[in-house]
């Protein structure tokens, strides 16, 4: 035989596919004359068992590989949880020598829980690893807040902790929502649940900090201020994600909203802050109205606009049809 078997194993997917060139196939025709085993190959490659053996063979490899890769984290994850477990352990000692109570143990304890949330938990989870360790991470937060105000006997864990939460919920809502297994539970209302733990922890937050400062009068007046302020957000979002209409005729009320909203709210806010001149007479200022008239105009042609554009189209549709 003039060509090593080795040789035309390796031309026959080629050459099965036709992709090879014309010497190549003269060179494995003649080869298959003389040979039987590489026929077989052949025959074989052309029942696609091959096909089937390639595939299965590089499956199980990268079922080894994920298996290998996920003992080697979970190697990393034991090996990080040690290494944070030595300052514990430290300071579990350190305190109990001293004899004066575990204050720095669990201090340490609960601040060492942060990195672990942060790089334990994902080296150790398979599914939903994002939603996991956010949630480990904001639980051992809250933990090291709850700690450090006991020992050091202050009365700011709740206003911290819903700073914290705001802070969190406005920045992760969006990414939790819409990631495994949060978005699986809401379905279509997960704007719905961004804007409402957005405002949830937003009033907590407001309301722990008015209370801590133990003054409810100053309670009554931040959310009366704040409340309308709140609404009008979510009557922006409700037109935006509820109104059955096209984009032109939501842009048309939200302007239509928010002027009348800035009028009204102007309005109230000047006789709310307003004080009587030396004369007896209270004056306030008063928000423009032609201001507002110009707003609403906008506003109501953006909307028939809409409508129009709308009927146009549909009367097209029906055309077609
Ligand atoms: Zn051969």
């Amino acid at each position: 035989m003039k060509y090593d078997c080795d040789l035309i194993t390796d031309l026959l997917p080629l050459y099965k596919d036709d992709v090879c060139s014309a010497s190549s196939k003269m060179i494995v025709e003649e080869h298959l004359a003389e040979c039987d085993d590489c026929k077989k190959l052949l025959g074989a490659l052309n029942d696609n068992t091959i096909d089937e053996t390639f595939k299965k063979e590089k499956e199980d490899v990268i079922h080894s590989q994920a298996k290998f890769f996920k003992r080697k984290s979970v190697k990393a994850g034991s090996i990080i949880s040690l290494i944070l477990a030595v300052p514990i352990l430290i300071c579990f000692i350190v305190d109990i020598a001293n004899g004066g109570g575990l204050s720095w143990f669990f201090i340490v304890l609960a601040a060492m829980l942060i990195p672990a949330s942060l790089i334990v938990v994902p080296l150790m989870t398979k599914e939903n690893r994002f939603f996991k360790t956010f949630m480990s991470f904001t639980a051992s937060l809250i933990v090291l807040l709850a700690v450090c105000c006991l020992y050091s006997h202050g009365n700011w864990f709740f206003v911290a902790t819903t700073s914290v939460l705001f802070g969190l919920t406005v920045v992760f809502s969006p990414f939790i929502c819409f990631g495994r297994p949060v978005k699986d539970i809401l379905g279509n209302k997960k704007g719905l649940a961004i804007i409402g733990a957005d405002s949830l922890t937003f009033l907590l937050l407001i309301t722990c900090v008015e209370l801590t400062n133990n003054d409810p009068e100053s309670l009554k007046t931040m959310l009366t201020i704040l409340l309308p302020n709140l609404a009008i957000v979510w009557l922006i979002f409700a037109i935006f994600r509820y109104l059955p209409a096209n984009t032109l005729v939501k842009i048309g009320s939200t302007m239509s909203v928010l002027g009348l909203y800035t009028w009204f709210g102007t309005l109230v806010t000047a006789r709310m802050t307003s004080a009587a001149n030396s004369n007896g007479v209270i004056s306030y200022y008063l928000p423009s109205v032609s201001l507002l008239i110009v707003i609403l105009a906008i506003g109501a042609m953006l909307i028939a606009g809409g409508i129009i554009f709308a009927l146009v189209k549909g009367g097209k549709k029906n055309e077609k049809a």
